[in-house]
């Protein structure tokens, strides 16, 4: 049998980047390596060449606005793998390679008979990028059902192991995002899948479809369904319509901040956090200042949800971020509140 490391790496030269992004965006990789193990990326690490040179790590592409061609080495990562580690009295937990669909990751363990992911589903991108953004949706997020990820340094090539405190999860946010920001590859995520199951149905969409269906206590591959058919009915599918989700973060303001703009605007969306804080809705503030359905040369405001940003045809990454700036600053003007981006913006 031959070593690992007798396999040569897998590296393509001036690859095109355009079915890699979910945006659809043009740009072209200098040079693109696909690593499907931790032994890949020490191999990458330890390469004369590629070593040293800085780089971009990539999974499925529907967190980032490319706006040029990528000079750094882009690692796209493709390690596979899915697997029930261990099951107790009180939790199922799976693992899998970062590079799994993330939507398949959710699918799969429903299939197993593992609920607690239903309401994750169709989060387009990799299981290894879940973890960076602490991907969320409807009232649950990746660090409710977190475990464990492992990840490989890209300086040293050394392996470690995080637990959910060392990954410092926020508000899509993570140490990925912070201090590990592009220095650590993840390659395994474990996932916690509590028993007994508990359904989270605390959501004004799903609550509309326990009143509409009348069914008061749906299974986990029922939320599934429902899941899926609101998040087809609400947002663009990236096969038809370039985007990348949620463009903007929801903006967290102080109590008095969000009376003062209650004052002004009685209708604003927010929700009052426990820490005293107060989240805005980005999608309606964004939609206060006239954005929905209008365009800036082929970028525009999806006409369904203001806070996503779409790919008319043919867009380029410059024309993308000039309509987010845009709209920055008309929110800035009329609330005095700064839109932060939630996809990567290379
Ligand atoms: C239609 C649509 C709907 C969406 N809905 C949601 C939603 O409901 N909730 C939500 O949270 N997000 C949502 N997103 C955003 C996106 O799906 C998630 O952020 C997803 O986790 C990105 O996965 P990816 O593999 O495509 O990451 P990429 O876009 O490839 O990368 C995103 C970031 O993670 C880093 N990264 C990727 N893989 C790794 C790895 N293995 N190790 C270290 N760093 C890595 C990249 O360097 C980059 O900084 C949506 C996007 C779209 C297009």
């Amino acid at each position: 049998m031959s070593s690992p490391s007798a396999v040569p790496l897998q590296v393509e030269h001036r690859a095109s980047l355009r079915d890699h992004n979910s945006f659809g965006l043009p740009a072209l990789a200098q040079t693109l390596v696909r690593v499907k193990s931790d032994a890949d990326v020490r191999r990458v690490v330890d390469h004369p060449e590629y070593g040293r040179a800085p780089k971009f790590i990539l999974g499925g592409g529907s967190n980032v606005v490319l706006t040029r061609d990528v000079a750094a080495i882009v690692v796209k990562v493709e390690v596979a793998g899915r697997r029930l580690l261990r099951e107790t009295a009180d939790a199922w937990i799976v693992e899998f390679g970062a590079g799994e669909s993330w939507h398949g990751a959710v699918a799969w363990t429903l299939e197993q008979g593992w609920p607690g992911l239903e309401n994750l589903a169709l989060i387009p991108g990799s299981v290894g990028a879940a973890p960076v953004q602490n991907i969320g949706a409807y009232g649950v997020e990746l660090k409710d059902r977190f475990e464990s990820l492992d990840a490989v340094d890209l300086v040293t090539g050394r392996g470690v192991t995080l637990d959910a405190a060392a990954c410092r999860f926020g508000y899509r946010d993570s140490v990925f995002k912070q201090g590990l920001a592009g220095k650590s590859v993840i390659t395994r995520v474990r996932l916690r899948l509590p028993r007994p199951w508990q359904p989270v149905l605390g959501y004004l969409d799903l609550e509309r479809k326990v009143a509409e269906t009348g069914n008061a206590h749906p299974d986990a591959s029922t939320i599934f369904e429902w899941i899926c058919a609101i998040r087809r009915h609400k947002l663009p599918d990236p096969g038809l319509i370039g985007n990348a989700g949620s463009f903007f973060k929801n903006p967290v303001v102080s109590a008095e901040q969000c009376r003062d703009i209650i004052g002004r605007d009685p209708e604003i969306v927010h929700y009052p956090l426990p820490d005293g804080t107060v989240k805005l809705a980005a999608g309606w503030l964004i939609d206060a200042c006239g954005w929905k359905g209008k365009s800036v040369g082929r970028a525009g405001v999806y006409e369904k949800q203001a806070l996503v940003l779409v790919n008319r045809g043919g867009a380029s990454g410059a024309e993308v971020v000039t309509l987010a700036r845009a709209i920055q600053e008309s929110v800035y003007g009329r609330f005095g509140i700064r839109l932060e981006p939630e996809p990567v913006i290379l």
